[in-house]
């Protein structure tokens, strides 16, 4: 694994002059060699997450490798959506990718996911759990314990789980991405569960590209079933920052990484 070079490369957006580097990333006791490709002008952060993706996928598989090593395998399969229940949190960012990527499927599909995400959002406010939702990371430990609980007994299934299955698997957000158990899948039916084991990982893209987009663009985290809604009163903001200096600044915010240009 260590002579394998990590391509990070963000997605085309208009206008794109692309760089591409290399960097090292240093993820637990290993570094990382990786090729970096972003915009020299600036980019919506958006564009970026492909990288903090690939880098996510590398940390789990990284992750997962040790639990192996150490004897114990992952119990997250197809077919289980236990977690798919949960308050899953996004970046400010991911909230916009979510709603660009429901906008851009043909009806009548778009049109039966936005029922989904009105529905999920009509159950949150009957419950009386809208009013911390706006930016659950922003909540001290124990109230975001208890806004966890609250919202997992409603039993809101994500509007892309079907069949207990992620619907929108190769663009799931990062928390997702990163929520891995090693513990028996029946554990997961309460989120509270002390025997809920989950995959350590070196560092979370997650928690970088949300400090760095609160950084340049002032918000925090969006629940998912609110991504719709808050996409459409918050327009994306107008690029500032070159992609390569977003991406090499929330690379460097990855939570103990390092990122060295080589
Ligand atoms: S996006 Fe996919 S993986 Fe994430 S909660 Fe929804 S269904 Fe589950």
């Amino acid at each position: 694994m260590e002579d394998d070079v990590l391509a990070l490369r963000a997605a085309d957006s208009d206008g794109m002059a692309p760089i591409t580097g290399t960097i090292t990333l240093e993820i637990g006791d290993e570094s990382v060699p990786a090729l970096l490709t972003a915009s020299l002008t600036p980019a919506p952060f958006e564009s970026l997450l492909p990288i903090f993706r690939a880098i996510t996928d590398e940390l789990t598989t990284r992750g997962i490798a040790r639990e192996a090593a150490a004897g114990r395998s992952l119990s997250c399969r197809a077919g289980c959506g236990a977690c798919c229940r949960q308050a899953v949190p996004l970046a400010a960012a991911e909230a916009r990718a979510i709603a660009a990527l429901v906008a851009a499927m043909p009806d009548p599909r778009r049109t039966q996911l936005e029922a989904r995400f009105a529905a999920a959002r009509a159950a949150l406010a009957a419950a009386g759990l809208t009013t911390v939702a706006a930016d659950i990371a922003a909540l001290d430990r124990t109230e975001r314990d208890d806004y966890g609980r609250r919202y997992f007994r409603l039993g809101l299934a994500c509007p892309f789980l079907e069949a207990e299955s992620c619907a929108i698997h190769p663009d799931r957000p990062l928390s997702c991405r990163e929520y891995l158990v090693t513990s028996p899948p029946q554990a997961c039916a309460d989120p509270s569960d002390a025997s809920i084991r989950t995959v350590p990982l070196a560092g979370r893209a997650s928690a970088a590209v949300t400090a760095r987009g609160k950084a340049v663009e002032g918000h925090g985290t969006v629940l998912m079933v609110d991504a719709l809604a808050w996409a459409a009163a918050h327009p994306a903001p107008v690029p500032e920052h070159p992609g390569i200096d977003l991406a090499l600044t929330t690379i460097a915010e990855l939570p103990g990484r390092r990122a060295d240009a080589a």
